[in-house]
C-alpha cells in the first residue's frame, strides 16, 4: 500500500504511463516529451534494469543484409521491404541524434555478410540480385549499400569461408552504455522511470487508464505498451511471439582481426568484435519450438554449438576462452515474422511491440509513431 506522499509524488495527475523500460519505451517517453514539455510521464519497468532485449543485444547498427531483405521480398511487396529498411535507417538516426557516438560507443566499423562453403548457390543467387537491391536503396543510403568483396575475408582468419558482401554503412555500438546513457537522458528530461514494478493488469474507460499492480492501483490518462515479447501478458489477443535469442562473449584476444558486424547463415548466425573479443549470437533455429519462450535461460544444445562455430569457422586457428553467455527476448510475429506491431487499442491506450531482431535501428522510429498515436 502507498503512503499519501508516494501516491502524491509518482502516481498522481499521470499523463502518459509508458509499461517496459526498454528501447522503444524510453523512445515513447522522450518523443512525449518532445511534444508535451509540461506533462507528466511515468515509465514502469518491471526489472532492476530493462529486462528483455535492450541491454542484452549483440548491438549491431544493421538494416538487414541481402540475404535477409531478399527472403522478406519472398513474402512481402518491394515497397513494404524498403520502407522497413528506411524507417530502421531513420530510427537509429534519431536514436543517434539524441545520444551521439560517444555516448553509443558507435563505431562505423561496417559489416559484411559471409557465407560459407557449401552455400554457393546462396551467395550466387544474392550476386545476380546484388544490383537490382542497390538501385532500390539507393534513396535510402545514397550510394551502393553492398559491395562484393572476396578480398577483405582473408584478413579476418576465418576457415571454410571463402566468400563476403561487404556492407559499408553498418555499424556497432556499446549496447550498455546506449541505454545508460538512453535513461540519463530520460531523467534530464524530467520523465520518471521506476524499475521493479511490474503492471498486471489494466483497465481502460471513458475517464482515463486504471492501472493495477501487486501491491496498489494508480490510474492515469493515457497508456503505452512496449513490451515487445512480453506483449501477451497484458494483451493476450496479440500475434506476438516471445523468441529467446542466445549469445556468447570470449575472453579479450591479443592481436584479433575480426572487425565489424557479420551476418552468416541469413542471419541466423551474428557476430562482432567487441574491442579485442569476439561476440557471437544465434543458433536459434537448431530449437525453434523451445527457444519460443520468455524464459531468460541458456542451453546446452545453442551453447554448444555456438562453440563450435567459434572454433570451426571463426577462429579455428586462434586460441579463446569464453567468457560469459547470456540470453534475452526478442518478439516476433507468427512463423517468425518480423513486422512491428505499432496498435491504437482505444483513444488512450496503443502498444509499440514486436520489435524482432533489429529493434536498435527500428525502435527509436516505433516510440515515435506510439507517441503521436497517443497525442
Ligand atoms: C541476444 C539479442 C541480440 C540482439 N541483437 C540485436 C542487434 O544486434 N541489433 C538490433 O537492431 N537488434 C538486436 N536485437 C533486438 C533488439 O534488442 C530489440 O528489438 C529491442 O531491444 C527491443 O526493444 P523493446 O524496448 O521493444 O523491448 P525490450 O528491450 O524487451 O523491453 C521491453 C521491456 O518491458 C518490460 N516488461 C515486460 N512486461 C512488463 C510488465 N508487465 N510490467 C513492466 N515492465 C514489463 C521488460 O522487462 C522489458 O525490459 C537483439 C536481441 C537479443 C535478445
Amino acid at each position: 500500500m502507498l503512503s499519501f506522499w508516494e501516491s502524491q509524488t509518482w502516481f498522481t495527475n499521470v499523463d502518459y504511463c509508458i509499461v517496459g523500460g526498454g528501447l522503444v519505451g524510453l523512445s515513447t517517453a522522450l518523443n512525449l516529451r518532445d511534444q508535451f514539455p509540461h506533462s507528466r510521464i511515468l515509465v514502469v519497468e518491471r526489472g532492476c534494469l530493462p529486462s528483455g532485449a535492450s541491454t542484452k543485444n549483440a548491438g549491431f547498427a544493421c538494416y538487414g543484409s541481402p540475404s535477409e531483405i531478399l527472403d522478406d521480398l519472398q513474402s512481402e511487396s518491394e515497397n513494404e521491404v524498403f520502407l522497413k529498411v528506411e524507417k530502421r535507417y531513420s530510427g537509429f538516426r534519431l536514436l543517434h541524434s539524441w545520444l551521439g557516438s560517444n555516448k553509443m560507443g558507435f563505431e562505423a566499423n561496417g559489416g559484411y555478410e559471409i557465407f560459407q562453403a557449401g552455400q554457393d548457390d546462396l551467395y550466387s543467387d544474392v550476386l545476380t540480385k546484388l544490383n537490382f537491391l542497390n538501385q532500390s536503396l539507393k534513396t535510402i543510403f545514397g550510394k551502393d549499400a553492398f559491395l562484393t568483396d572476396n578480398s577483405s575475408i582473408s584478413k579476418f582468419g576465418f576457415k571454410s569461408i571463402n566468400q563476403s558482401i561487404s556492407i559499408p554503412h553498418e555499424g556497432q555500438i556499446d549496447t550498455g552504455k546506449s541505454l545508460f546513457n538512453l535513461v540519463k537522458l530520460a531523467h534530464e528530461k524530467d520523465i520518471t522511470i521506476i524499475n521493479g514494478l511490474e503492471i498486471l493488469n489494466f483497465e481502460d474507460s471513458s475517464d482515463g487508464v486504471y492501472i493495477h499492480t501487486k501491491r496498489f492501483d494508480f490510474k492515469v490518462n493515457k497508456l503505452a505498451i512496449c513490451t515487445n515479447g512480453f506483449a501477451k501478458s497484458l494483451l493476450p489477443f496479440l500475434e506476438v511471439e516471445p523468441a529467446r535469442a542466445q549469445v556468447l562473449i570470449t575472453k579479450p584476444i591479443a592481436g584479433l582481426a575480426i572487425k565489424g558486424v557479420f551476418h552468416m547463415n541469413k542471419g541466423y548466425y551474428y557476430f562482432r568484435n567487441v574491442e579485442n573479443r569476439v561476440l557471437l549470437g544465434g543458433g536459434r533455429q537448431l530449437a525453434f519450438s523451445e527457444e519460443n519462450t520468455d524464459e531468460l535461460a541458456i542451453t546446452d544444445l545453442i551453447q554448444t554449438n555456438l562453440r563450435s562455430i567459434l572454433l570451426n569457422y571463426l577462429l579455428p586457428s586462434t586460441p579463446h576462452e569464453i567468457e560469459q553467455s547470456w540470453s534475452g527476448i526478442m518478439g516476433f510475429g507468427v512463423n517468425n515474422s518480423k513486422e512491428v506491431l505499432i496498435k491504437s487499442l482505444s483513444k488512450n491506450v496503443v502498444c509499440g511491440v514486436r520489435l524482432g531482431g533489429m529493434g536498435i535501428a527500428i525502435g527509436a522510429n516505433v516510440g515515435q509513431e506510439v507517441a503521436k498515436r497517443l497525442s
